[in-house]
C-alpha cells in the first residue's frame, strides 16, 4: 500500500512538472472555479473573421468534392483497407498540411477553420478523419510547431505538408493514461551525439504506415533538490531507421479503415538533432500537444450530433405509429428537443475553444479538456437517442436498410466509429482529472506547501501561512457577496437573462463549496474523485450554459425573428440547472463510501458467486492467427 502510494505520488510529480503555467490570455472556466464569472472573456461571443471564413468556406468547398469523388466510407467500412488514392487526394487537397504554417508548405489554417473541416470530414467518413486528425493534430506537425528548432521545421513540415504520414507513438502496452510510467528507453550514445531507442509502443494511429513519428522515451534521470526525476524526452524518428518494427496492426469495433499497431523499437539509433525541445520536455510537450491537439475530436463529434438531428428530424415526421408522427409522442418529443439542445451546446462549446485556441498563448487547457469531455460524451447519447428513436431501423446497417428501399442512415457504423473518442486522446475520466487539478489549483497553491512542505522549501511555514491568510481573508467574503455585475445583453429573454444571473452566483457557490470541502478533506481532496466529479460536472455545466447563452446573444443580434437560439439555450440551461443541483445534493448527501466498499468486494473477488449459468471460457479454438484482420496494405502517400 504504501508503494502503491509512493508510485501513485512518484507519477503525480511528474504529471505535475509536465503543466505549463505561463499564459498571456486567462481561462474563463479557471476564473470560473476561483468563483469570478469573467462574461467579458466570452460575450461578445468571438465572430470568425470574414476574411478568415471566406478561406474556411472556400477550403470545405474543395473538402467536399475530394470526399465525393475519392472517398468510400461504406467500402472502407466494409473491407477494413483504406484506399491510396483516397489517401493521395486527400494530400493533393492539401489535407495533410491544414495546420502546418504556409512558409512551410501547409495551408496555415486556423484553430477554427481547421475544426471546421475536421467537422466536415468526420460527418463523412471518421476513419478519414482519424488519418488526418492524427497525422497533424497529435502528429509530429504539431510539437514541431510548438518546440521545434528552425532545421527541424525546415526539414519536415514541407515533407508532411505534402502528405507524408505522421503519427504519435506515446502510449504502451502496460501504460495508457500515465504514460509518466512509460518503459521505452532512449540511452545517450558515450559521445551525446545519439540516442538508442528500445521500447514498443502501442495503438499508434497511422503508426504502421508513417514516415515520420514523434516518440516519447525515457532519458537517464536527473536529481533536483535532492530528489531524483524521471526525465521524459521527445524524439523525432523516421520509419527508414533500422530497428523500426511493426509488430502488429489492430483492428477495431470501428474505425474499419484506421491504420494503428503495436510498433517496436529495437536499438534504433536517434541523432541528437532529432530531439524535439529540450531533453527531459517531452512529456511537457506531450501535454501541450495534446491540449490543443485534443479541440479536433470535439468538432467530428458535434458534427456526428448534427447528422444524427437531421435523421432525427426526418424520421420523427415521417414515422406514424398509432396514428400520429412519433415526434408528437411526449416521451420521444423530451428526446428530440433535447437533442437539438444538446447539439447547440456542443456548436457553441467548440467554437468558443477554437476561437481561444486562436489567440495568442491563451490558457485553453480547461476549455479543450470540457470540449473533448462534453462533446465526445455528449454525442455518443445523441447517437444512441437517434438509435433509439429509429427503432428496429436504427440496429441495421445502412446496406441492409438500402436494400429494402430504407434510407440507409449509418448510424450502427456511426456509433461503432465514434465510440472510441471517449477514450482517445485522454479518456473521460482523465478529463475529470485534468479539469479538477486545473479547478483546485488556486487552493492547491497556497494551501499545499503549508500542508506538505516539498523537500528543501525555502519559505518558513509561518510565511506560507500568511500568505494563504490574507488571500482567503478578501478572497473568502467575496464569495457569499453579489458580483454587482450587469451583464450587456440586448437580445436575451427575460428566461434567459435570469439563466445568466444563476451562472454568475453559482460560481461562488462552487467556489466555496470546494474550499469547505478542501478545509475538511484536506491532502484527502485529491483522491476523492467522485466528489470532484461532481465539481467538475457543475463546472462543465456553468462553462456550457455561458457559452449557448453567448452563442445565442451572438445568433439573435444579428437575426432577431430567429428564436431559435433563445429556446435552445434556454432548455439546455434549465436541463443543467437540474443537474448542477443534484451535483450539489451528491457533494453533501452521498453513498460515495458504499461505491468503494462494492469495488473493494468485487476486486477481492467476493461477488463469483454471482456469476452462474453463462459461458466462463472463450469459445473453443479461439487462437491468434484464426482472427487475422485484413491486410490494409496501405502504404504512405509519396
Ligand atoms: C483506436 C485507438 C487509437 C489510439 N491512438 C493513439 C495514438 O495515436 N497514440 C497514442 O500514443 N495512443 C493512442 N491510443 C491510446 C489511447 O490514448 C489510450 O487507449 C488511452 O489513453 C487510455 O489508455 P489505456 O487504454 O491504456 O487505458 P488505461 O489507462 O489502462 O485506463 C483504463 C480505464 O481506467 C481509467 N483510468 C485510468 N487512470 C485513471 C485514474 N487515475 N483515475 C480514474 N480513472 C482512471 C481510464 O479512464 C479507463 O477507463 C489509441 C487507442 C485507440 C483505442
Amino acid at each position: 500500500m504504501e508503494n502503491d502510494n509512493k508510485a501513485k505520488q512518484k507519477a503525480m510529480d511528474l504529471a505535475e512538472d509536465a503543466r505549463q503555467t505561463e499564459w498571456k490570455f486567462p481561462s474563463f472556466t479557471a476564473e470560473l472555479f476561483r468563483g469570478a464569472f469573467r462574461w467579458d472573456l466570452m460575450h461578445p461571443y468571438p465572430v470568425q473573421d470574414p476574411e478568415d471564413k471566406k478561406i474556411g468556406d472556400e477550403y470545405l468547398d474543395k473538402l467536399r468534392g475530394v470526399l465525393k469523388n475519392h472517398c468510400d466510407p461504406i467500402k472502407i467500412d466494409k473491407t477494413g483497407v483504406y484506399p491510396k488514392e483516397t489517401l493521395r487526394a486527400l494530400a493533393e487537397a492539401g489535407a495533410f498540411g491544414m495546420k502546418i504554417p504556409k512558409e512551410y508548405g501547409g495551408l496555415g489554417l486556423s484553430q477554427t477553420n481547421y475544426s471546421r473541416a475536421l467537422s466536415l470530414i468526420g460527418s463523412y467518413c471518421q476513419s478519414t478523419v482519424t488519418w488526418v486528425s492524427a497525422h497533424q493534430s497529435i502528429g509530429v506537425p504539431q510539437p514541431l510547431k510548438m518546440y521545434g528548432t528552425k532545421e527541424q521545421k525546415q526539414k519536415y513540415l514541407p515533407r508532411l505538408a505534402k502528405g507524408d504520414i505522421s503519427a504519435f507513438a506515446l502510449t504502451e502496452p502496460d501504460v495508457g493514461s500515465d504514460p509518466a510510467k512509460m518503459s521505452t528507453t532512449a540511452t545517450p550514445s558515450e559521445d551525446g551525439s545519439y540516442y538508442l531507442l528500445n521500447g514498443d509502443k502501442l495503438w499508434c494511429t497511422n503508426g504502421p504506415d508513417a514516415d515520420v513519428l514523434v516518440v516519447m522515451a525515457k532519458t537517464p534521470p536527473v536529481v533536483v533538490n535532492g530528489k531524483e526525476r524521471t526525465q521524459i524526452t521527445a524524439f523525432i524518428v523516421e520509419k527508414e531507421m533500422p530497428g523500426f518494427e511493426i509488430v502488429q496492426r489492430c483492428s477495431f469495433m470501428g474505425l474499419k479503415g484506421l491504420s494503428n499497431g503495436l510498433l517496436r523499437f529495437t536499438n534504433v539509433r536517434v541523432p541528437k538533432e532529432n530531439v524535439i525541445g529540450k531533453p527531459g520536455e517531452g512529456l511537457r510537450i506531450a501535454l501541450a500537444t495534446l491540449n490543443t491537439g485534443r479541440l479536433g475530436i470535439p468538432a467530428a463529434s458535434t458534427a456526428c450530433g448534427k447528422l444524427s438531428l437531421q435523421y432525427a428530424e426526418k424520421w420523427v415526421n415521417e414515422r406514424v405509429q398509432w396514428g400520429v408522427p412519433i415526434g408528437k409522442h411526449q416521451a420521444i418529443a423530451k428526446k428530440i428537443a433535447n437533442m437539438a439542445a444538446d447539439t447547440f451546446a456542443m456548436d457553441a462549446i467548440v467554437w468558443i475553444a477554437c476561437a481561444f485556441a486562436d489567440k495568442e498563448n491563451a490558457d485553453i487547457r480547461l476549455e479543450a479538456a470540457i470540449a473533448k469531455y462534453f462533446c465526445t460524451e455528449t454525442a455518443w447519447r445523441l447517437l444512441d437517442d437517434y438509435l433509439q428513436v429509429s427503432g428496429g431501423r436504427g440496429y441495421e446497417t445502412a446496406e441492409s436498410l438500402a436494400i429494402r428501399g430504407d434510407d440507409p442512415v449509418p448510424v450502427e457504423r456511426m456509433l461503432r466509429d465514434s465510440r472510441v473518442a471517449r477514450i482517445f486522446e485522454g479518456s473521460s475520466e482523465i478529463m475529470h482529472l485534468i479539469i479538477a487539478r486545473e479547478a483546485l489549483d488556486t487552493h492547491f497553491k497556497l494551501v499545499m506547501p503549508i500542508m506538505m512542505p516539498p523537500k528543501g522549501a525555502k519559505e518558513s511555514k509561518f510565511s506560507l501561512i500568511k500568505k494563504a491568510a490574507a488571500f482567503y481573508l478578501t478572497w473568502y467574503p467575496k464569495q457569499w457577496l453579489p458580483s454587482g455585475q450587469s451583464f450587456n445583453v440586448k437580445h436575451l429573454s427575460t428566461t434567459n437573462q435570469d439563466h445568466l444571473a444563476y451562472v454568475d452566483r453559482t460560481c461562488r457557490k462552487m467556489a466555496r463549496t470546494i474550499f469547505h470541502q478542501m478545509a475538511k478533506l484536506q491532502k484527502k481532496m485529491e483522491y476523492e474523485q467522485i466528489l470532484l466529479g461532481n465539481f467538475v460536472d457543475i463546472g462543465v455545466d456553468l462553462f456550457a450554459m455561458s457559452a449557448c447563452l453567448a452563442y445565442a446573444e451572438s445568433f439573435l443580434a444579428k437575426d432577431s425573428a430567429n428564436q431559435g437560439p433563445q429556446e435552445l439555450a434556454d432548455l439546455f440551461c434549465k436541463n443543467a440547472r437540474v443537474r448542477i443541483g443534484e451535483n450539489f445534493r451528491r457533494v453533501k448527501d452521498n453513498h460515495n463510501k458504499t461505491f468503494n466498499k462494492v469495488a473493494k468486494s468485487l476486486m477481492e473477488g467476493k461477488y463469483r458467486w454471482l456469476l452462474t449459468d453463462i459461458y466462463q471460457d472463450f469459445p473453443e479454438g479461439y487462437a491468434p492467427g484464426d482472427y487475422v484482420p485484413a491486410d490494409h496494405e496501405n502504404a504512405a502517400v509519396k
